[in-house]
């Protein structure tokens, strides 16, 4: 049974589909099974992993809400291992849609479970809301990444975050767990990098991950190639931070791998 993960901060710009893209990159190149989900109806990861939004009419929206298959929609990348349920921007129309559907939180859960035993890793790229998609992916995931941008109001929205994971703990999904707070761009150069790491650390202890992702033009590049950083800059500062993350995860959920990649 694959392990799901949703990367989720209503927050916009902290770097949710950066490690959406290449995380999963990673766990694949590590030769986990991985499929990433697209949850955004931005589809900045489906355009980022070299798929064009404007030819995809089918995204999970609908097979949560019209029983459509998942199996038929998941596409290819050009990394091996890794695969994608695209989105495309009617997901935004969804949310209004599925207000009157019974378990209407449940029904990505639902989806999921057809092809869960097929991956080793499930990721969810969540939008920056909280409203009944996020929702979704938060009751179908095992897990929850935080990505916490190391800048000004690092934490700002962070408690009402927190608190409706404790809501969908309460009655949705019991097992939900936070994998980790993950900080993203940060700059060694900057003061205010070091200051935001010092006191997400104070607050957080042991729900941080160890790896940091610093600020890396390279990851910012790489989804106008259609292709996560690791495929271009393998050895690049960005690449290798969510490559240590992929392992720092896989070693913490009993999957660790010795390679040398
Ligand atoms: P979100 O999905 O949370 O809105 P994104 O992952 O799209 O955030 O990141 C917002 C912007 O910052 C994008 O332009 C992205 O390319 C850039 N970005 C994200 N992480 C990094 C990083 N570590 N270094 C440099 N740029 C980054
Ligand atoms: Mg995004």
């Amino acid at each position: 049974m694959g392990k799901v993960i949703a990367i989720a901060n209503q927050k916009g710009g902290v770097g949710k589909t950066t490690t959406a893209m290449n995380l999963a990159a990673s766990l694949a190149v590590l030769e986990f099974k991985t499929l990433v989900i697209d949850a955004d109806p931005q589809a900045n990861t489906t355009s980022g992993l070299g798929h064009d939004p404007k030819g995809i009419d089918t995204s999970i929206y609908e097979c949560m809400v019209d029983g459509i298959d998942i199996q038929s929609i998941i596409l290819k990348t050009e990394i091996e291992h890794l695969e994608l349920v695209p989105s495309h921007i009617d997901l935004v129309g969804a949310e209004v849609e599925m207000i009157n559907l019974e378990n209407r939180e449940e029904k990505m859960k639902g989806v999921i479970a057809k092809v869960r035993d097929k991956y080793d890793f499930i990721i969810i790229d969540c939008s920056p809301s909280l409203g009944l998609i996020t929702i979704n992916a938060l009751t179908a995931a095992n897990s929850v990444i935080i990505p916490v941008q190391c800048e000004y109001f690092a934490l700002e929205g962070l408690g009402k975050l927190l608190n409706t994971i404790k809501i969908i703990q309460t009655r949705l999904n019991p097992d939900l767990e936070i994998e980790g707070i993950l900080l993203t761009m940060y700059d060694v150069r900057l003061r205010l990098s070091n200051q935001v790491v010092e006191e997400v650390r104070l607050h957080f202890k042991n729900l941080v991950f160890q790896t940091i992702i610093p600020r890396n033009v390279r990851l910012s590049e790489s989804p106008s190639f259609g292709l996560p950083a690791i495929a271009f800059d393998a050895d690049g500062k960005g690449a290798v931070a969510y490559l240590n993350l992929a392992h720092e995860i896989a070693i913490k959920n009993g999957m660790g791998k010795t390679t040398d990649a």
